[in-house]
């Protein structure tokens, strides 16, 4: 397949604003492509060559390695490749240009017909050579990455050598998310939207969007309805709401119950592969080697072939055996000296769910099922333990197993439902599972993670500066996100120092599609940081699109007195605080209010 094609598709994309314009862009590129090039189409056209999850190297190399293979392949000096990228401020539209004006004088000819390629660029090549450059370390390798890259430029047309430098570059940012994809896969390979439920559904247990356009368009729509998780593939988490009142939290999942501890720790996804273990995260990460400890202990600790299970994995006080806060698990982000660290910061994983074993897919059985598996698969020690639960149908009960649960050095419970439609519905956030946390208890409102969509420049002693944060909630049903608040306080002098360069690498030009805005910041930004935000109250403001018309005609809801806490480095963009989750946590603080007024003085 013509590289071209993607450039140009590329190019058509920045352009477009509008999602349905973005899957019909998409929908006709898929068309254009052959089954066997789709999946590293779909990953290239996400900036990158694999997915995420795989631990594999990413692309991302520097400008300066960047300028040396255009100069050379351009034949100007590197001080004129550099000269004009200060006046152009962007390195794909500098080569770009160079392209330009190296094929307008003739140039383009004498030098490939030196080349020893084909000279139209394919995709097949591009990937193999980008690959190549992502994977290769050590002395030497720099020559020879500047040679592959310069290889590329050479045999390049102007629009592909821009889109080819932004790539290297890591900066590709097309605006097209996973929902996008998704749609377009159904729609050119299934012929409507109707499909879109199976290949998100097999996108949710085996989260490789290139290796599941790869099965439908070389195995047909029906391809899709028979896929089984994959050990060695993440499978997307199930997430929960949030409830405050015991009652209705019963009422809502159908009665009774299963109660299980809620602990304050990491997710983690295990997959054993016989004597080979490794650990995703929530977001998906591999992050295997931030546990060798777990690592060790996880073949003997499931008596099966091949499992994926589900848990938390939690810091524990070895001089008490206590639970320890989730601030403790940082220390095992450092990659030097893990042997050391996991001697100081001992943890224990608490499982919770079982999705797969020995052949079996267990995420459409309900949960009862899945604990009896469980049960029976793990064999419980220091370093691994099943999460406590207790099932009732009494709110008095979960009250007090909650207060156990606070006690014992939990954020709270999670409930779920026990009936036998309680699947484990992946990549979904719904009622088969509600958290009820502490928090709710309190004078002050739940902590709130937001994505920072957009910014302003800051005045005064912040001159210079980015001052403040245009923050939003995200909106699964539009997959859009919708602003709640503008956060400037709560920053240290080290944050704010840094935000410049926190954020430059996200700016954009105009607003990003999928950002729903009624203010105009000065610079806007991809939806991709997220940050914890805690504020005095939550009120209804005109001015912000979260919610809005949900509690009251034309007005949605904020944060007063919003300020930021910390960076939630863990948590994608789509990870952060639901729209319904704001409304829901808006009529908690109405009832609150409500309740506290009629307690006997
Ligand atoms: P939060 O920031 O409140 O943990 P979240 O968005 O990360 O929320 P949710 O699905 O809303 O995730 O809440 C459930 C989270 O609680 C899970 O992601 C998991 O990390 C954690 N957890 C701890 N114990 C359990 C348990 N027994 N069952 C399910 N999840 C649990």
């Amino acid at each position: 397949m013509d590289f071209i094609i993607l450039a140009q598709t590329f190019d058509k994309l920045e352009g477009i604003t509008s999602r349905i314009q973005l899957t019909n862009v998409l929908v006709e590129l898929f068309k254009k492509t052959p089954s066997d090039v789709i999946d590293k189409v779909i990953y290239l056209m996400q900036g990158r060559l694999w997915p995420e999850w795989s631990g594999l190297p990413e692309l991302g190399v520097g400008e300066k390695f960047l300028v040396k293979a255009a100069s050379i392949a351009v034949r100007v000096s590197e001080s004129e490749v550099e000269r004009l990228y200060k006046q152009l401020g962007d390195l794909g539209k500098t080569v770009e240009q160079l392209r330009q004006r190296s094929v307008a004088g003739g140039l383009t000819h004498f030098i490939r017909s030196t080349s020893k390629h084909d000279v139209r660029l394919s995709v097949e090549r591009v990937y193999e050579t980008l690959s190549k450059v992502a994977s290769m370390v050590g002395e030497g390798s720099r020559d020879i990455k500047i040679k592959l890259i310069a290889g590329l430029l050479v045999d390049s047309e102007p629009i592909e050598a821009k889109y080819l430098i932004r790539l290297i570059e890591g900066r590709l940012r097309l605006g097209v998310g996973d929902a996008t994809i998704l749609d377009a896969l159904a729609i050119c390979y299934a012929g409507s939207q109707n499909y879109r439920g199976f290949v998100e559904r097999a996108y949710n247990i085996r989260a490789d969007l290139g290796s599941i356009a790869k099965i439908l368009a070389s195995g047909g729509s029906e391809s899709l309805k028979v896929i089984k998780p994959k050990v060695g593939v993440p499978i997307r988490p199930m997430l929960a709401e949030r409830l405050s009142d015991p009652k209705e939290i019963l009422d809502k999942v159908g009665g009774k119950a299963l109660v299980e501890f809620k602990y304050d720790g990491e997710r983690a996804q295990i997959h054993k592969d016989n004597g080979n273990v490794q650990i995703f995260s929530r977001r998906l990460e591999n992050i295997t080697h931030q546990y060798p400890d777990i690592v060790e202990v996880l073949p003997s600790s499931l008596k099966c072939s091949e499992a994926i299970v589900e848990g938390e994995i939690v810091a524990v006080d070895p001089s008490t055996n206590e639970l320890r806060a989730f601030q403790e698990l940082m220390h095992r982000k450092r990659k030097h000296d893990i042997h050391e660290v996991i001697k100081e910061f001992p943890v224990r994983l608490y499982l919770f769910d079982i999705l797969y074993v020995d052949g079996e897919d267990l995420t459409t059985a309900p949960i009862a099922i899945r604990k009896e598996y469980l049960q029976k698969v793990v064999v419980q020690g220091d370093a691994v333990r099943l999460a406590d639960f207790i099932i009732t149908n009494d709110a008095g009960q979960l009250e007090n197993f909650f207060l156990k649960a606070i006690e014992s050095g939990c954020e709270g419970v999670v409930v779920k439902a026990l009936h036998d439609q309680a699947i484990y519905q992946a990549g979904a956030r719904g009622w088969l599972w509600i958290k009820y946390k502490r928090d709710y208890k309190s004078e002050m409102i739940d902590t709130v993670d937001l994505v920072v969509v957009g910014a302003f420049h800051g005045k005064g002693r912040r001159g210079g500066k980015y001052g403040t944060l245009l923050m939003a909630a995200y909106d699964p049903d539009t997959d859009t996100f919708k602003t709640v608040c503008k956060v400037g306080s709560g920053f240290t002098d080290e944050d704010l120092e840094g935000m410049s360069s926190l954020l430059q690498p996200y700016i954009i030009q105009h607003r990003h599609p999928r950002v729903d805005s009624e203010l105009e910041p000065d610079i806007w930004v991809v939806p991709a940081l997220v940050a914890e935000v805690i504020g005095a109250e939550l009120t209804l403001s005109p001015l912000h699109t979260c919610g809005k018309g949900k509690v009251k005609e034309g007005v949605g809801i904020s944060i007063r007195f919003p300020r930021f806490l910390r960076w939630r480095g863990e948590k994608r963009a789509e990870d952060a605080t639901t729209v319904d989750e704001l409304v829901e946590m808006y009529k908690g603080q109405l009832r609150r209010i409500v309740e506290t007024a009629q307690e006997p003085t």
